[in-house]
């Protein structure tokens, strides 16, 4: 069995070897060449052994034909002295004369002995003549270097062995001999002693002889030896012209060798930079959160990303194949970009996804442009914004809910104060009523109408109470829902919904919120309401003026709690610059229906002050340092609060 993991080893382990290989494949030419030219020097070689072998059998057979012929003339030399021994008479008076005489002897003399002496049986010269003392003789007897002498004895048939004819000749007249000019001009033919001393060499003026030689014992001259040297060497095979021209091909095919891997690398890194590049492009693409198109120019689809297809819901096939249609409407005008910064325009329209669903799009289109700077098609981005708008549609609704419960909170503390107001009016009405009714059954005369009337002021002024009583009770608060919590939350989620109305009418916020902050007892929505008041007081002071329109909020950890109270309060202050308190104190600023606005209920602080003082905390208010006014509340540690609300 195979795992899986092997498997896989085995494949790259065999891909590895496949790309090693790939990657020395600029050597190639080189190995091949390498091995051609090793093939053509073992034939060059193989060549140069069988030449010579031949050429050393040829020198061989030379010198045995040399010798064969050189032996062959001295034979008839020897005949010859054998036969003019043969003729010669008894010895006479003038041995020199007799010799001379001797047709046989001339003629030997003439052809190439130097001279012949005539010895008797004792081996007394009988007689001599040279080849000098022939009549007419041209040529002086050379006796430069070694003579040898041919033998024949005298005899006849009454007297054997009665002396001896010895011809003595020159060597290098056989050898330099015309008749072997062929050889000559090829070899250097030596007569060596059988002690290896020249006897005569063929010698200059022909070159120096080097090359293959042979030799071989020259029998008809007792132990000598004939040598033939070749005059001209057998180039060695290294040095032949084929092998030189292999060599500079080698060379040649090394130095295209370097450039082809120059080459090679040039190629494979960019390769590998351009494989980079699209595992670089794909990776963005595939990873791009925003959904990527290119068109050409007729608007028919080139490419799409997978954020793209995910968000119609179709394939790239099926959008190249056959476009579906997508619309909602096109994005025509945000094909155009910017003018002034060159930059496209956002463009906001609603798709159809396949499963029928409706999309809100934001598009943003540039041109597409090729390599040579033309335009080719369009490029888009796309952003699926409809959960933005979804999440912006419920902050929306959150914040009407929000208002309306703040309105409704109003009311009923409106209903409450007035209640509060009304009642004694109300009641001093009903007991005043109640008076006179009593006061008229006292008269005697009594007018039924005024006592009916009496009572009807009486019942009507209750009924109105009851009616106040029962709008306080409609209208009234909830029960505040006192659980623990972290006020930073609520600050930053206070400041998250209004945040955007702020930001539109130029206002920014900044918080410092201390993260160590111990938890706090309280009505959450109630203190969120009591937070939202504040910060749309501090940006309704800013809202008319023309400086810097900024809010800072801050929580701490209270080091100052109120006289006689424990430590432990936690602190929420708003800054605003706007147009300060103008000497009013906290007081004046939270009684009900204070108000410095056109439209305000001046109920807004009176409500935030009774939130908190039903949780036990307590309001400020201050100018701000430099201008502006600064809004700050304290509640009470957890466990008083828990105290005061035991639920
Ligand atoms: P309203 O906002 O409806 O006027 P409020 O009770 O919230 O009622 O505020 C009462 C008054 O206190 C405001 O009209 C305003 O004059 C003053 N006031 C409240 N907050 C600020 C502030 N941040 N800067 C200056 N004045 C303020």
């Amino acid at each position: 069995m195979v795992k899986p993991s092997q498997l896989s080893r085995n494949d790259t382990t065999a891909h590895s070897w496949l790309s090693d290989w790939s990657r020395h494949l600029w050597a190639m030419p080189l190995l091949l060449s390498v091995a051609f030219t090793a093939l053509v020097v073992v034939w060059a070689q193989d060549n140069d052994r069988l030449e010579r072998e031949t050429l050393k059998r040829s020198v061989m057979a030379d010198t045995l034909s040399l010798e064969a012929q050189l032996a062959s003339r001295l034979e008839t030399e020897t005949a010859k002295l054998r036969a003019a021994a043969a003729r010669l008479p008894a010895p006479g008076f003038d041995g020199n004369r007799q010799l001379a005489a001797l047709p046989e002897i001339a003629a030997g003399l003439d052809r190439r002995w130097i001279s012949v002496i005539w010895l008797n049986a004792l081996g007394q010269i009988v007689g001599e003549t040279r080849r000098d003392q022939r009549p007419g003789a041209q040529r002086q007897a050379q006796t430069e270097g070694i003579t040898l002498h041919l033998v024949a004895p005298t005899s006849d048939e009454r007297r054997p062995q009665t002396g001896q004819l010895i011809a003595r000749y020159d060597p290098a007249d056989l050898i330099k001999s015309k008749d072997f000019w062929w050889l000559a001009a090829q070899y250097q033919v030596q007569l060596l002693s059988g002690l290896d001393q020249v006897i005569v060499s063929t010698e200059s003026p022909g070159p120096v002889a080097v090359g293959e030689s042979y030799e071989m014992p020259f029998q008809a001259i007792g132990d000598a030896k004939l040598r033939l040297t070749q005059r001209v060497r057998q180039p060695h095979w290294f040095s032949t012209l084929p092998v030189i021209l292999m060599a500079g091909f080698l060379a040649l095919i090394g130095a295209a060798t370097v450039l082809l891997r120059r080459q090679m690398n040039k190629v494979a890194k960019a390769k590998s930079a351009w494989r980079t590049e699209a595992a670089w492009r794909q990776s963005l693409e595939e990873s791009a959160l925003v959904g990527l198109r290119a068109r050409d120019m007729e608007g028919n689809l080139l490419f799409a990303n997978r954020t793209f297809c995910d968000m119609v819901g179709y394939t790239l096939t099926e959008l190249l194949e056959q476009p579906p249609s997508l619309d909602g409407r096109t994005p025509g005008k945000s094909r155009s970009a910017n003018k002034e910064s060159g930059k496209p325009e956002g463009q906001e329209t609603r798709w159809r996804h396949r499963d029928g669903r409706m999309l809100d799009v934001m598009v943003f289109e540039s041109p597409l442009v090729d390599g040579q700077g033309q335009q080719v098609g369009w490029m888009g981005s796309f952003v699926d914004v409809t959960e933005r708008k979804r999440l912006e549609e419920l902050e929306r609704r959150q914040r009407e809910v929000l208002a309306n419960h703040a309105r409704l909170s109003t009311l009923g503390e409106v209903a409450s104060t007035l209640a509060h107001e009304l009642n004694q009016p109300l009641t001093s009405i009903v007991s005043y009523s109640a008076g006179i009714a009593k006061a008229l059954e006292r008269q005697t005369h009594l007018d039924p109408d005024l006592v009916a009337a009496a009572q009807a002021l009486s019942g009507h002024a209750s009924q109105a109470g009851d009616i106040v009583h029962r709008i306080r009770a409609r209208l009234a608060r909830r029960d505040p829902v006192m659980e623990s919590g972290a006020i930073n939350p609520m600050v930053a989620h206070a400041v998250a919904l209004l945040e955007r109305d702020l930001k539109r009418s130029g206002v920014d916020i900044s918080l410092d919120l201390d993260n160590g902050l111990p938890a706090v007892y309280m009505d959450r929505i109630g203190i969120e309401q009591v937070i939202s008041n504040l910060l749309r007081n501090a940006g309704d002071a800013m809202a008319g003026g023309t400086g810097k329109k900024h809010i800072h909020v801050r929580t701490w950890l209270s080091l100052e709690p109120p006289l006689g109270q424990p430590p432990g309060w936690v602190a929420v202050e708003v800054t605003d610059l706007g147009t300060g308190l103008g000497g009013r104190n906290i007081e004046t600023l939270t009684e009900p229906f204070f108000s410095t606005k056109r439209e305000g209920t001046g109920l807004g602080l009176a409500i935030c002050r009774s939130i908190l003082e039903s949780h036990g905390g307590i309001l400020h208010a201050q100018n701000a340092p430099i201008a502006g006014a600064q809004f700050s509340f304290s509640l009470p540690p957890e466990a008083l609060s828990v105290e005061a609300h035991p639920s």
